[in-house]
């Protein structure tokens, strides 16, 4: 299979980490961003222990300029990014009549924002080169809406929209767009809900368990796949059957 540079963001996360290994495991070269070096430097020796040696390149995907710098360092370091995959991510919960503005703007600037940031210094090189792969990582609340989430649902959604046009922008041109609607998986970010909360989400779940990082990232390496080469503007939604339907 040909070799691929892929860039994850947010891939020292949970979804993302299974993510990076993924992609490796397929025979790509994987760069990731971090913001805090103490914690990368500690995920970069657990990956290391492993057998997998990804780029790490410093940066904040809520900054247009540090995402294009660290776009900027994985092209220089590993070659054009042909792979992207957005899943850098936040929650702020609170119900909309409580919420603060920052809360707001923080998860739109982190969940979709990021996505204009990082996919426009990338999307140029992929439509010259005439082939490219990117993936947003939404989320089944981006679908159904989720109560305490107007934030993140908002941000989720906008990024279907923005999949959809720029999958018709450049179908032309081998470049695939598509999303990822994870269901509820076992990540630090689920795992901060209270343990009872997640004992009722998993009750609703059809498959009776949370999701685990692996099967996202099953996901995203099949339409990275060569193959997958007719695959776009869709959302794949992968959620033990908790959101069935259109
Ligand atoms: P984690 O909290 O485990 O990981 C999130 C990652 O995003 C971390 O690497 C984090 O880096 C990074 N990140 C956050 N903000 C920024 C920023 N401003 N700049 C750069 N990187 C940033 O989350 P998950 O792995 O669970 O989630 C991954 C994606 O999947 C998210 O988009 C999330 O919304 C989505 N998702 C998750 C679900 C779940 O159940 N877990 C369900 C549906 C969707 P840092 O360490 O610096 O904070």
């Amino acid at each position: 299979m040909t070799s691929r540079v892929a860039l994850v963001t947010g891939g020292t996360g949970g979804i993302g980490t299974a993510i990076c290994r993924k992609l490796a495991d397929q025979g790509h070269r994987v760069a990731t961003n971090y913001r805090n070096e103490e914690k990368a430097r500690a995920w970069e020796a657990q990956m290391k222990s492993e057998g997998y040696e990804f780029t790490l390149v410093k940066g904040d995907v809520t900054s247009p300029e540090e995402a294009a710098a660290m776009v900027r360092e994985v092209e220089e370091t590993l070659g054009p990014v042909e792979i992207l995959v957005n899943n850098a991510g936040i929650t702020r919960d609170g119900t909309f009549h409580k919420m603060t503005a920052q809360q707001w703007y923080d998860v739109i600037n982190t969940n979709l924002n990021s996505v204009f940031n990082v996919t426009r210094p990338v999307i140029e090189g992929m439509r010259e080169r005439k082939w490219g792969r990117i993936i947003q990582i939404s989320s089944i609340n981006g679908l159904k809406g989720q109560y305490g989430q107007a934030n993140y649902a908002a941000a989720k959604a906008g990024m279907h929209g923005f999949t959809i046009s720029l999958a018709r922008e450049n179908a032309k041109l081998g470049i695939t767009v598509n999303t990822v609607s994870p269901g509820y998986v076992a990540t630090d970010m689920v795992m901060a809900v209270p343990e009872e909360v997640r004992a009722k989400i998993a009750a609703d779940i059809p498959t009776g368990r949370l999701g685990k990082p692996e099967e996202i990232a099953y996901a995203v390496a099949f339409l990275v796949d060569e193959q997958a080469s007719w695959i776009t503007g869709s959302n794949l939604d992968i959620n033990g059957g908790h959101h069935m339907g259109w």
